[in-house]
């Protein structure tokens, strides 16, 4: 099985954001990549790392 394209889901609430306008960011501890859906980010609904831990607005 190859993995290219990875699946990336909304940090805060789960949802696929594929070719939704969703954000995506480094984490600020670890740089991870971090994605977020429109509506979390509009809402700023918090997010945690899951590589860190680290929890943000
Ligand atoms: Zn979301
Ligand atoms: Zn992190």
């Amino acid at each position: 099985m190859s993995q290219t394209d990875q699946e990336q889901k909304c940090i805060s609430c789960g949802i696929r954001i594929a070719g939704t306008n969703a954000a995506s960011f480094a984490c600020p501890e670890c740089g991870h990549e971090i994605h977020r859906c429109a509506t979390c980010r509009k809402q700023s609904n918090l997010y945690q790392c899951p590589d860190c831990g680290f929890t943000g607005p």
